[in-house]
């Protein structure tokens, strides 16, 4: 494969038209943090996807073991405007989804929830083991105002870090140790607004995976897509977007995690992804179906469910 060098320009990506801002009358808002990391807030009940926060330098994360960095946790649950959570739910158990999910839970009261790999890191911060919650596939949990279905997906190719976390992590320890366990595709579903969102945070599929399933959001990750064939994106639209009959989608894992996120976000470079090769096959996926389709703004309360 021939290196490229430069990223993705997000500016081209940022003037599609943007997922509403919440109003003071949405009973539900998204706000994303940076890779996989989402809140969904309905002002009494919030949950977390991942809650990475940390994102150390791609230096750091070569060389060094890694652990939760407190102040950068603490920056980011303030500035979305977090205070408890009755969930942090892990897509699956590599660092850039799972560094700090245990630290959130520990800061906001949530219980940590995921595969049983995302439970060792749990045990490994010494969480009491009342507050982490393995997941089996097919469960269908409630935290708070909201329901996770769980369903057993595919990670992106290549796995960096495979397999199985068979014993409890305490931090520090190397981005090696995080391995993926299972990787799933969750189902959020709020009664009270009657509105569900699925959230696929590795671009991988299990054929059928979600025959069955309504959706009508899906935050959709590209991490990895873009090197992957026409016919795979396609395929991928199929069984995420179509499968749940979604009407937006939301990419996410496309912003380069070894940046802090007190800086602005930016693609990942050419030679680890190419955000424009999948956006050309997603968006005319989108065109044809008729799916609104956006590129997230960090921060921001959003109400994608009022996307036209
Ligand atoms: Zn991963």
């Amino acid at each position: 494969m021939q290196l490229r060098w430069g990223r993705p320009d997000l500016a081209a990506y940022q003037t599609q038209p943007a997922t509403p801002p919440a109003s003071p009358t949405s009973p539900l808002t998204v706000s994303f943090l940076g890779v996989t990391t989402l809140l969904f807030d309905d002002g009494d009940s919030a949950v977390m996807t991942d809650g990475f926060f940390t994102r150390p330098s791609l230096a750091r994360t070569l060389l060094t073991s890694l652990r939760s960095d407190p102040t950068r946790v603490e920056y980011a649950l303030r500035r979305a405007g977090v205070g408890t959570l009755d969930a942090v739910v892990c897509g699956h158990s590599h660092y850039d989804h799972a560094l700090d999910s245990a630290a959130v839970a520990q800061r906001t009261g949530a219980a940590l929830v995921g595969g049983e790999s995302t439970a060792q890191l749990g045990r490994g911060a010494q969480l009491p083991p009342g507050r982490i919650v393995t997941a089996a596939p097919g469960d269908a949990l409630t935290f708070g105002a909201f329901t996770l279905t769980f369903i057993e997906s595919e990670h992106s190719h290549p796995d960096r870090i495979r397999g199985v976390i068979d014993h409890a992590i305490a931090q520090p320890a190397p981005a090696r140790a995080y391995k993926c366990g299972e990787t799933w595709s969750i189902l959020v579903e709020h009664e009270k607004s009657g509105h569900s969102a699925l959230v696929h945070s590795s671009a991988g599929f299990r054929p059928g995976m979600l025959d069955g399933r309504r959706a009508d959001v899906v935050y959709l990750a590209v991490g990895q897509l873009g090197h992957q064939p026409r016919d795979f994106i396609e395929q991928y639209w199929a069984e995420t977007v179509t499968a749940v009959g979604a009407r937006a989608v939301i990419l996410t894992h496309w912003d380069d995690f070894f940046r802090p996120l007190t800086k602005p976000l930016r693609a990942l470079p050419y030679a680890v992804d190419d955000l424009d090769a999948a956006m050309r096959v997603l968006t005319a996926c989108a065109e044809r179906d008729g799916v609104h389709l956006g590129l997230p703004a960090l921060w921001s309360r959003t109400d994608p469910w009022a996307a036209r």
